[in-house]
């Protein structure tokens, strides 16, 4: 393995000296160099889905640091850390460098190198007897992240059908709907929340800060900078709940508890925005109704926070209204009533009549592109398999577990190949047990990646792609105050010429499977200059900018933007006739979460500021400022427990599965009837070194979960565990010797 002689002292170092790190291709080197930069080229960031503007900067003919575009309105000139630790991602040593086909077991990691000629061949060979047998329904595709695009597009055009992102029922999905439910609209991503003029924000279960949401967090930031007042519910004392004016560690699974009792406080004492309301409610009256009931007294018992805390703190969010928001939260699906939880939270915030004004939710505005002119998609006789029945009726995407559950019921009809683009199921999916065993039904399994993982540990094919600073993807159309878009080009090329961008791949995949015609175009530019330019946008502006930003336009009510709600009645619906003709709740209810078994507490999960998902442990840079996670244990129960702050613990769930070693973090921050860890470690891949058993892993322990009647999206935070003890922790080794974790292997891999 190459030498990361970068540590993460010298790397804040130069970081904050406006370049974030120093890229000799394929290591790092830690010394600076003396010439200036050879390029910058504008491109965006893919560290994660914000999509921030940035600047590939190149010395000497090499990565040297990936910054900020101040052009860019998501980034406004700076990245988080996981943006600029991007040049890691390039370097990153682990990478699929070529493609692989599997030669031994399924999971077993064993592959031979291919030229992508023989890779593509065989994958083509294989979807096409799949078809011959079964139709092109039974060819899945899973995705996440815009450089799907052209292979998605590939695929569909030869027939398939079932395509889902897990970003929807494992993540956005039931936010969205519980704000389409109410508004007529989803808020998309980045969300139009106008943190920068909000004079009180309401985060329940949202860790800004932590969930390193770029625009977002610099507004925070702003927003404490100028004395906002903070509310936090969380079952922990997050870094933005440090920052609270009040901090209600609420009972994990009570949520809907607590909005409600605020919404009673605001309607009983008639604090909400009457003239919003009579305007642009609708069922108000039997919404009260039922708010009435919903009482401070009766949501202490429930959420453990006194009912003088819950009044207070709804007096507060009146009292600075319309600039009071309730923050949406993005991943909230947690205890499979997340649709309901997300439509309360658009009603308290509809009560602050916040729609369309300052300091609530901006109005958004975009700049159009055109469309390239490529021919359609042909009809499938079958459908989509994924949402049978319509058994999820609010479900306005395709829900990867449904696709899961079809490949292992075989209805309503058989899967028999799944398609994976830069989405790792057995980490993003609930409960890994199914997914390996839909994974055993397969005839074929193909992953297109950047890295290693544990999905493509048991794929046949493993296509390996350029990371986002080494290619072109489709342009970036952002919703937003102005609205822009912006362009990914490459900085630099990969470091294996078998590293390819994903528009190459689907076009290969197109005309391997027959269908030349789907990507019609030699080379992307050419689309995306064709898109750009019929717009009536200039390309050479966009490739030397960028971005290009949209006209000013209004964002406020009171700057003459017009609101308009796109539900059945055309307002915003207080009480909601299409759900109950759904047979579900008009009016959010709250139902009391399952308790914890005997000996266990619930296990709850959040981000960490430098990582994205399970995606970036092999990231040298990002590995180097967290490697590992650990377990966070309330100290009465660790007392209880008599365990040590730092100890390695395993977490042994209700079903039995049991984590790998993480260390205890005894704290104060935290109710004593749950523990809490950051998600995205523990993996157990070796096809990425750095990150092979480092921590424990959420997604392993989420064996138990929920699925929301509305939307089919899948909970996270209904599992429980008992903390076990490990013996003690022999010395530690010298930081040096702990680069690679011992007992990493390479899988193997051996040449064609
Ligand atoms: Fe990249 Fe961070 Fe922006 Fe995400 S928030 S796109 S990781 S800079």
């Amino acid at each position: 393995m190459d030498p990361l002689p970068l540590s993460r002292r010298r790397f804040l170092q130069i970081s904050a000296a406006t370049f974030g790190a120093a890229a000799s291709s394929p290591t790092l080197s830690a010394t600076a160099p003396a010439a200036g930069p050879d390029k910058t080229v504008a491109t965006y960031c893919e560290m994660c889905f914000w999509r921030c503007g940035g600047l590939g900067v190149v010395r000497e003919g090499k990565l040297h640091a990936f910054v900020g575009n101040p052009l860019d309105p998501a980034s406004n000139g700076r990245l988080c850390p996981r943006g600029t630790g991007a040049p890691g991602s390039h370097v990153e040593p682990d990478r699929v460098r070529t493609p692989l086909i599997r030669v031994g077991a399924r999971g077993k990691e064993e592959f031979k190198s291919v030229t992508w000629d023989e890779a593509l061949d065989h994958v083509a060979a294989r979807l096409q007897k799949i078809k011959a047998e079964q139709g092109p329904e039974s060819v899945a595709f899973f995705k996440h992240g815009i450089g799907a695009k052209f292979i998605e597009h590939a695929l569909k055009s030869w027939g398939v059908v079932n395509s889902a992102a897990p970003s929807y029922a494992q993540c956005r999905g039931p936010r969205d709907v519980g704000f389409v439910l109410t508004y007529g609209t989803g808020l998309g991503s980045p969300e139009p929340l106008d943190i920068a003029n909000t004079k009180t924000l309401v985060l329940i279960g949202s860790h800004l800060g932590e969930n390193m949401h770029n625009t977002q967090v610099q507004e925070f930031a702003e927003f404490l900078g100028r004395g906002g007042k903070l509310i936090v519910a969380d079952p922990r004392l997050s870094v933005a709940a440090s920052k609270a004016a009040h901090w209600l560690p609420v009972k994990a699974g009570t949520d809907i508890a607590l909005i409600n009792a605020w919404m009673n406080v605001i309607v009983t004492e008639g604090l909400y925005d009457q003239a919003f309301v009579k305007e642009y409610g609708h069922g108000f009256e039997e919404f009260a109704r039922f708010i009435r009931t919903q009482t401070p007294d009766w949501a202490a018992a429930e959420t453990g926070i006194p009912a003088a805390t819950i009044r207070a703190t709804a007096r507060a969010m009146a009292a600075t209204r319309p600039a009071t928001l309730i923050h949406p939260g993005r991943r909230s699906n947690w205890y499979g009533d997340d649709s309901q939880r997300a439509r309360a939270v658009a009603l308290l915030n509809a009560l602050m009549g916040n729609w369309g004004r300052k300091g609530g939710f901006f109005l958004q505005h975009t700049v159009k592109l055109a469309p390239y002119p490529l021919p359609p998609y042909p009809k499938s006789a079958k459908g989509k398999a994924d949402n049978p029945g319509g058994k999820y009726p609010f479900a306005d995407e395709e829900l990867s577990t449904g696709i899961r559950e079809a490949t292992l019921t075989g209805q309503p009809y058989p899967i028999k190949a799944w398609v994976v683009y830069s989405t790792n199921l057995v980490f993003t999916l609930p409960d890994p047990r199914k997914t390996l065993a839909a994974i055993d039904k397969l005839d074929f399994l193909v992953v297109i990646d950047t890295i290693g993982s544990e999905i493509a540990g048991y794929a046949d094919v493993v296509l390996p792609e350029a990371m986002f600073l080494e290619r072109y993807d489709d342009i970036n159309s952002v919703w937003g105050r102005r609205g822009w878009v912006a362009l990914r080009q490459p900085v630099v090329p990969a470091p294996s010429p078998e590293q390819k961008p994903g528009w190459w791949i689907g076009k290969q995949l197109a005309n391997k499977l027959g269908v030349p015609q789907a990507i019609p175009f030699s080379d992307i530019e050419e689309y995306l200059a064709a898109r750009v330019e019929k717009a009536g946008l200039s390309y050479a502006q966009l490739k030397r900018d960028g971005v290009i930003v949209g006209p000013v336009k209004p964002n406020y009510v009171e700057e003459g933007g017009k609101i308009e709600f796109d539900t059945p009645s055309g307002k915003v619906e207080f009480f909601s006739e299409q759900i109950k003709k759904a047979g579900f709740d008009p009016v959010p209810r709250y139902v009391r979460p399952a308790p914890a078994p005997a000996g266990m507490v619930r296990l709850i999960t959040g981000r960490s500021p430098v990582h994205t998902f399970g995606r970036t442990q092999g990231n040298p840079i990002l590995h180097d400022m967290q490697p590992t996670n650990e377990v966070w244990i309330a100290t009465p129960l660790a007392a209880k427990l008599g365990v040590a702050d730092g100890q390695k613990v395993r977490l042994r769930n209700q079903d039995g599965i049991t984590s790998l070693p993480v260390a205890a973090r005894l704290t104060e921050r935290l109710r004593p009837d749950c523990v809490y860890m950051v998600y995205g470690f523990g993996h157990t891949s070796r096809m990425s070194r750095l990150s092979f058993e480092m921590g424990a892993s959420a997604s392993h322990l989420n064996s138990s979960y929920r699925t929301d009647p509305l939307t089919g999206s899948t909970s996270i935070h209904t599992n429980f565990v008992a903390i076990l003890k490990e013996p003690a922790a022999p010395p530690p080794k010298p930081a040096a010797a702990q680069a690679v974790p011992a007992g990493a292997s390479t899988p193997t891999v051996t040449e064609a």
